[in-house]
């Protein structure tokens, strides 16, 4: 019998290479249900070749033909994700609006293969709470984290001794300080080793990005923040170095591909065949390098980990001034530098407060929200 997937962000990249991971799987894995916020041309062209008994557009309206039951509105993501016929969640929307989501497909017990890692973020207590006491379980799909569950297989916690996470740096790894901060909406969208979603690309020029995963970490693998380190490495060939207490080392490493950890998140902690995504070549891949963060060319992430250590909804906040941040840089109105800026507003004046409702979080993402428009536009 095969196992029901739901696809939450279907038509984003990390939705795309999940479809394209079960098309060679088709015989482990069904589309139960695929959501979309408003692409509904794509989504009407997948429903159409995967045929599912549930197909929700949050913005549009219920839309196309055929056998499944049609949802809209924000609603549609927790009855997508809910659905009796899914054990699978793939989590491929994009910030905080997919945390219910997450919250409920946990609390219903499904597998929730994540990739929306802003909501593990805003509300890491949380959504761990929920996947404790619904039997739920969550999987990570970024690729960081999928290294070092792989490298974990079979091992206890209390043999982890520290994660290094690895960055590719971005496109302005070599820049000056000032040229970054007048740097494009093309330029910042040009990553060198990974096509992803606009936010996630800007996020990792920033290097926002890493240290939303030195946070996803966090919550995912149990470790304190000094044990959860992160190092330059251009290739994004080896995705993560995990240390052991008696200093041994393990690394995963591949291509630069988000259908192997997809594939992963979907089967583990079994390995199945699958001859999809091009086979690691140590001589290809040639030379890699490694080398530190530096602080003066990402101030972000320093502002990043400073959130992660001050804790309660100080991370929820620095996620939301980011998301405010990034979408005002990519519609034009405020440069690169200004991302930086806006949440160094925000977390300036942010008293930490407890993040274990969910109505502590929320108030704490729509008041920073609120905060970094302010910010950034005056
Ligand atoms: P994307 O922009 O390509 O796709 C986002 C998807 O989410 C789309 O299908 C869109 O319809 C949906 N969506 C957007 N806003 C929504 C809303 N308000 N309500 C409901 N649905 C909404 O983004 P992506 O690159 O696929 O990234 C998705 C998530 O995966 C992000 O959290 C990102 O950080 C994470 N991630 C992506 C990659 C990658 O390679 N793309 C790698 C690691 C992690
Ligand atoms: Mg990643």
């Amino acid at each position: 019998m095969s196992d029901g997937v739901a696809i939450l962000g279907s038509t984003g990249s990390i939705g795309c290479s999940t479809l394209q991971v079960l098309a060679r799987q088709r015989e482990r894995f069904r589309v139960v249900a695929l959501t979309a916020h408003s692409n509904a041309e794509l989504l009407d062209r997948q429903a159409a070749e995967w045929q599912p008994a549930y197909v929700g557009l949050v913005n549009g309206g219920k839309r196309g033909s055929g056998p499944g039951t049609r949802g809209s509105g924000t609603s549609c993501l927790v009855e997508a994700a809910t659905h009796p016929d899914v054990r699978i969640v793939v989590n491929g929307i994009v910030g905080a609006a997919g945390l219910e989501a997450t919250l409920a497909a946990l609390r219903a017990g499904k597998r929730v293969a994540l990739a929306n890692k802003e909501t593990l973020v805003m509300a890491g207590e949380l959504v761990t709470r929920a996947a404790r006491e619904g039997g739920g379980e969550i999987v990570p799909v970024d690729s960081e984290h999928s290294a070092v569950l792989q490298c974990l297989a079979g091992r206890s916690p209390a043999e982890l001794a520290r994660l290094m996470l690895t960055a590719s740096g971005g496109p302005f790894r070599t820049w000056t300080r000032d040229r970054i901060a007048a740097a494009t909406v093309t330029e910042a969208l040009q990553h060198p080793t990974w096509k992803m979603g606009k936010k996630i690309t800007v996020d990792s020029a920033t290097l926002v990005n890493k240290a939303l995963e030195v946070i996803e970490a966090h919550f995912l693998f149990g470790l304190r923040y000094d044990a959860v380190e992160v190092v330059v490495h251009p290739q994004s060939v080896v995705h993560a170095f995990v240390e052991f207490v008696d200093g041994s080392v393990l690394a995963q490493v591949g291509f630069p591909t988000m259908e192997l950890p997809i594939l992963y998140a979907l089967t583990h902690p079994a390995r199945v065949p699958d001859a999809g995504t091009r086979r690691f070549d140590p001589v290809a891949a040639g030379s890699l390098t490694f080398e530190a963060v530096r602080a003066e060319t990402y101030p972000a992430y320093g502002l990043g980990r400073a959130a992660a250590a001050s804790g309660g909804t100080a991370p929820a906040a620095f996620n939301a001034a980011n998301e405010v941040a990034v979408e005002l840089f990519l519609e034009g109105s405020i440069r690169f530098g200004r991302i930086a800026e806006t949440i160094a507003r925000v977390l300036d004046a942010w008293r930490p407060a407890d993040a274990g409702t969910l109505d502590a979080v929320l108030d704490a993402d729509a008041e920073a929200r609120r905060r970094a428009r302010e910010a950034a536009c005056s």
